[in-house]
């Protein structure tokens, strides 16, 4: 009988109010049982609202100072944790133990970013607005939010929601994705260890589908920050306006990486392999479509398909893997039927395709040439190892194509033409645009988020990921 993971409500590891429990499955392994989790009831739900309401009390008048030192001691115990962390990243989840270990320290580096910009929001005073009157801004939590993550990165991610809420003084429920229940579960133990008081933070593991619900229309639940698919949070942004509950939604990409006649070949060719391939093409700001100028379309490929065939895919755990398997059943499922439509619409497949080993869900890294703008592998979030190259006239051309996407999050461009990379940063329509860098680039102080069908509400990271979860307030002090 496999371990159950429990919900953590109130300090406490609790069983929920039903029975039911699901899989967490080794992806590497199908059909393994890592250990199994709590499928949570909106009974559960209501509890961990409860518990964070009563909690928000002290919490929302305890010193930033105070706040700051028990996140620093969070983020102490999370660096001593970060290998057996890793280890856990990497079974449920399947992307490669490097990966996983830079996982971890990408969230501490956000960490250590938000620990320090808390104190920016002091509030402004207003000189003298009117003889005698004296005024200030000051900002105050808002209560109860709503953390919601997906499976891709699953402490990373969590921690880029939770930490600014905390330092901020809200208190948290946190749902995470069904796949990566037990680096959700080790996340609590942290949040524990660092001495969060009882009720601050709160972890209940659930299907989305049946207590999302119960999350997003409680009144007492101020916000919601979800990172997950545009489908989900299209449902999440119009329960939650019912409310007026505030949202920060992180969501899909198709991410486009241009390659010009002037471009370092190399250097494009390894930005396509480590934000093409990394974490087998999960990342939401992966390069999923490259637009190719005719004069090196031909030479970009041949190099491409030659990194392609060296690239290990294999056991994650392997420090020699380059790429393990994907997230899971479904996963695997979604990829293959995307693959499948491309062929049927008329894409060239050069390399890849799902893999022979059938031991895990394993998809090689895949490439299609020959991309037209029509192909749904042209416009839809595969979210898997597959690369679509199209092949454009020029610079005018390759904006076109770039844009004409519904989804707006990340981008890069390969040339050494100064004007040209300016007039990309200028046109590209994303929240992310990146000269000689690859797509997944990214650094705690700068704004991460989408536009278009990529995102809503104010990015993560920056100084919005703090702001996002407090209100303010002017003030008016008159002489009598
Ligand atoms: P998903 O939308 O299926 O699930 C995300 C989370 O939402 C999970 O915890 C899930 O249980 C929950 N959920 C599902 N239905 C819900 C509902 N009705 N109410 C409330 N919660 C619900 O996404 P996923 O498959 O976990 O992640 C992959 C997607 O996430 C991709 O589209 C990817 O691009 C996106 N993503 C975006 C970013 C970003 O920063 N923009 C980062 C990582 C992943």
């Amino acid at each position: 009988m496999s371990e159950v993971l429990l919900n953590y409500i109130k300090g406490v590891c609790r069983e929920g109010a039903g029975a039911d429990t699901f899989a967490n499955e080794n992806p590497s392994k199908r059909g393994s049982e890592l250990n199994r989790a709590q499928a949570s009831t909106e009974a559960d739900v209501e509890a961990a609202i409860t518990v964070a309401s009563a909690a928000f009390k002290t919490w929302s008048r305890t010193p930033v100072a105070h706040r700051q030192a028990i996140v620093e001691s969070f983020l102490g115990a999370l660096a001593a944790g970060r290998d057996e962390l890793a280890q856990i990243v990497s079974m449920e989840n399947g992307k490669t133990i490097r990966e996983s270990r830079g996982e971890v320290d990408s969230a501490l580096l956000e960490g250590r970013h938000h620990l320090r910009q808390v104190t920016v929001f002091a509030g402004e005073s207003a000189p003298d607005p009117d003889g005698d009157v004296t005024a200030w801004e000051q900002y105050h939590p808002l209560g109860v939010v709503g953390v919601i993550s997906p499976w891709n990165y699953p402490m990373n991610v969590m921690c880029r929601k939770t930490l600014p809420a905390l330092l901020t003084g809200n208190t948290v429920v946190f749902k995470p994705a069904s796949y990566t229940p037990w680096s959700a579960a080790f996340m609590a133990g942290l949040f524990d260890e660092a001495g969060v008081p009882a009720g601050v933070f709160n972890c209940v593991f659930g299907r989305g589908s049946s207590i999302g619900n119960r999350l997003i229309g409680d009144p007492r639940v101020r916000a919601i920050s979800f990172t997950g698919s545009t489908e989900v949070g299209r449902r999440i942004q119009s329960m939650a306006a019912a409310g007026f509950t505030r949202t920060q939604l992180e969501l899909g990409g198709k991410n486009a990486l241009i390659v010009l006649a002037d471009a370092d070949m190399d250097a494009a060719i390894e930005a396509t392999i480590k934000a093409g391939f990394g974490c087998a093409g999960q990342w939401c700001t992966s390069t999923s479509r490259v637009l190719l100028v005719p004069e090196i379309a031909e030479a970009y490929t041949e190099k491409l398909l030659a990194r392609c065939a060296a690239m290990q895919v294999g056991d994650p755990l392997d420090e020699a893997t380059d790429m393990g398997p994907v997230a899971g059943a479904s996963q695997f499922n979604a990829i293959a039927a995307s693959i499948e439509k491309a062929v049927s619409e008329g894409a060239n497949l050069r390399c890849g395709g799902i893999s022979d080993n059938d031991g895990g869900y394993y998809v090689l890294p895949t490439v299609f040439d020959g991309v037209t703008r029509e192909m749904s592998i042209f416009r839809e979030e595969i979210f898997g190892p597959v690369l679509a190259l199209s092949t454009v006239k020029d610079l005018d051309e390759a904006l076109q194509w770039a844009n004409d996407c519904d989804y707006g999050l990340s981008s890069a461009i390969f040339t050494r033409d100064m004007p040209a990379a300016l007039r990309y940063v200028r046109e590209i329509e994303a929240g992310m645009a990146h000269v000689n860098i690859h797509s997944g680039f990214k650094t705690p102080e700068l704004p991460f988020g989408g536009w278009k069908d990529s995102g809503f509400g104010p990015p993560e990271n920056g100084l919005t990921g703090l702001e996002f979860f407090l209100e303010r307030k002017a003030v008016y002090i008159g002489a009598t």
